[in-house]
């Protein structure tokens, strides 16, 4: 039983509370404590879900705690909730209850993209507004979100409690305050579209928000059928899929919640949603398709989709054998934006394709031939060449007018006898719109012809790709000299070491915290070949966690032999933080070269030279 428990701040996560709980009351120890809080001794500091919470209930009786309170407002529960089917959620919520099973493995967190975060995050705006109001600075449970990197209040990214510390325990409640970074730079989020998924992401935290039904694993997929990305009638059209989806999100904004797209990759995760959602994903990729969804409803808003059920579409090719029957043919369904109409592609197995959409306002169906196919054209050229037919006879024939037939007359007798396949006369179509067009690159190109585009991707995407394109040069406007930056920046690199050996000796030196102390984090990766000094010197100066070790074992000593400690072999050891399991030959000649004066002690062996 309890006499005294903090008082929990809005949006505070459990974590926190207990932490400041110990904190407050430290005299008797952390272990006597945690006894007091969950009976027992140890238990692990969980950021996100943690167990044993029937028992702190049962401890906090006197403050009229409910424990599904704390399980709603306090834990990240809810956030994984929404995406577990119930029988799940019951088994983690009794998991959280007890202290049995574990729980990130249950829920496929530890295979996941984002694995429980290890070290709380904080945001350096929220623990100075909080200092203000004279409140002893507080973990937020939305920041604890593993997929969101930002504070959403702020719009600047979150910090990492214990980055600066050396070892990490992983019994131990962090008390914020006393680990605030002391560098504290604070990095604007420059994307609304990133702002506002992770505003979503957070109301995942007040219970279900969207209409997502976890029992049904094909849920996903029939949403995407009501908005006509099917493909013969029940085959999801992959295609518009990916079109749909990389219009609404740039790569940029994907790679931010690890969930970059790629139509070619077979194991690509948005095939996988929609396949079947229940392998797990992880909640920032449901939030990612619920809000994609979202925009194909307002895209298709205006849309009247006609009932597709029971129709068949037959070969329109008079010279195909499938004539008039639809045995060998195979449809797709997409939205024209432009139109605003349903339009069904139907394609049939001699190649020959057309478009069917319905027009409300006559009230009839539409038709568009899209390609002849191979088997037309060959029979095309039969009477053409070898029976030197004539056009109109020929027309009749192949079921088309006379202007066809000497549209592709001209293509074939052009050049030299041998007639051109379709293949080659898209070729020449693409190639003719990319001179049309100097200006534009192949996204404006494929934008304005985008069957062609897709007929050439299917095709031939290598000839694609290989065609000289426009590129646009944005840095020509704006003309930077590198050399001197690159030289300013390895500047700013070395006073950024030197002040971080002088606040902190025994702080890793890294490369990206250096980086993160000049911000030039992004701007150093995006340029790396054009900062050739800073990348040089970056090299040098990294400390890798091996030589960390020993530098704190040389430095350890110093600190202990400033304050006349008498220095010991495992002492030496626990000053320094090294872990038995990293104990190797090497450190353990050094720490005893140390203890028994063979190892001479100088603050400068281990302070890399660069
Ligand atoms: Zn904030
Ligand atoms: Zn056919």
């Amino acid at each position: 039983m309890l006499y005294y428990w903090p008082h929990t701040y809005p949006d505070e996560i459990l974590y926190s509370v207990i932490a400041r709980y110990l904190k407050i009351s430290g005299s008797r120890g952390p272990k006597h404590l945690l006894n007091n809080l969950f009976d027992r001794k140890t238990i692990s500091a969980t950021l996100d879900l943690p167990s044993g919470l029937k028992h702190l209930i049962h401890n906090l009786e006197m403050f009229d705690k409910d424990v599904e309170m704390i399980l709603a407002d306090n834990t990240l529960f809810p956030y994984y909730q929404s995406f577990l089917t119930p029988t799940k959620a019951e088994k983690v919520r009794h998991s959280m209850l007890s202290k049995s099973g574990d729980i990130h493995t249950l829920i496929g967190i530890n295979a996941g993209i984002f694995p429980a975060g290890k070290s709380p995050k904080y945001c350096p705006l929220c623990v100075k507004e909080d200092k203000s109001e004279n409140i002893s600075p507080y973990l937020r449970r939305t920041h604890q979100i593993p997929s969101i990197q930002i504070c959403t209040q702020h719009n600047i990214y979150l910090l990492e409690l214990n980055k600066s510390r050396v070892n990490f325990n992983k019994h131990e409640f962090l008390f914020l305050e006393d680990h605030l970074d002391q560098f504290s730079l604070i990095e604007q989020n420059e994307s609304t579209e990133y702002l506002n998924i992770c505003k979503d992401i957070e109301k995942l935290l007040k219970g279900r928000q969207n209409p997502f039904d976890a029992d049904d694993p094909f849920f996903y997929r029939k949403e995407l059928f009501k908005h006509g990305l099917v493909k013969n009638a029940n085959q999801l059209s992959t295609q518009g899929l990916y079109e749909n989806f990389t219009d609404l999100y740039n790569d940029t904004l994907l790679a931010k919640f690890k969930s970059s797209v790629n139509l070619d990759n077979p194991s690509c995760w948005l095939k996988g949603i929609f396949r079947k959602h229940r392998k797990g994903f992880d909640p920032c990729r449901h939030v990612i398709i619920d809000n994609f969804l979202k925009y194909l409803e307002t895209k298709n808003e205006s849309l009247e989709v006609i009932e597709i059920e029971n129709i068949k579409y037959p070969c329109l090719n008079k010279v195909c054998e499938h004539y008039n029957q639809s045995i060998q043919t195979t449809f797709s369904r997409h939205i024209d934006h432009k139109s605003k109409r349903q339009i069904t592609l139907v394609e049939c197995n001699c190649g020959h394709k057309y478009t069917h959409s319905y027009i409300t306002s006559k009230q009839n169906y539409f038709t568009r031939i899209k390609e002849y196919g191979p088997v037309w054209h060959s029979k095309l050229n039969q009477l053409l060449v070898e029976e030197k037919m004539s056009i109109r006879a020929i027309a009749r024939i192949l079921g088309c007018d006379s202007k066809t037939v000497n549209k592709f007359k001209s293509i074939i007798v052009e050049g030299d006898s041998t007639p051109k396949t379709e293949l080659e006369t898209k070729q020449e179509i693409w190639q003719q719109h990319m001179r049309k067009n100097p200006k534009s690159g192949i996204t404006e190109l494929r934008k304005k012809k985008p069957a062609l585009f897709a007929f050439l991707y299917r095709n031939c995407k290598e000839w694609l790709q290989k065609q000289k394109y426009y590129k646009s040069n944005p840095t020509s406007k704006l003309r930077i000299n590198w050399k001197a930056r690159d030289l300013e920046i390895l500047q700013e690199l070395r006073i950024a070491r030197s002040n971080a050996l002088t606040e902190n000796p025994k702080k890793r030196i890294t490369k990206s915290l250096l980086l993160i102390m000049v911000k030039k984090e992004k701007m150093f990766y995006n340029n790396q070949e054009k900062l050739e000094n800073c990348d040089e010197y970056l090299s040098k100066i990294h400390e890798s966690k091996y030589f960390h070790r020993k530098k704190r074992l040389v430095l350890s000593a110093l600190e202990m032999k400033d304050g006349k400690a008498e220095i010991s072999y495992w002492t030496l050891l626990r000053k320094a933080g090294i872990r038995k399991e990293y104990l190797n030959y090497e450190l353990i000649q050094l720490a005893k070269g140390i203890v028994n004066g063979t190892f001479e002690l100088s603050r400068q062996t281990f302070i890399k030279t660069a």
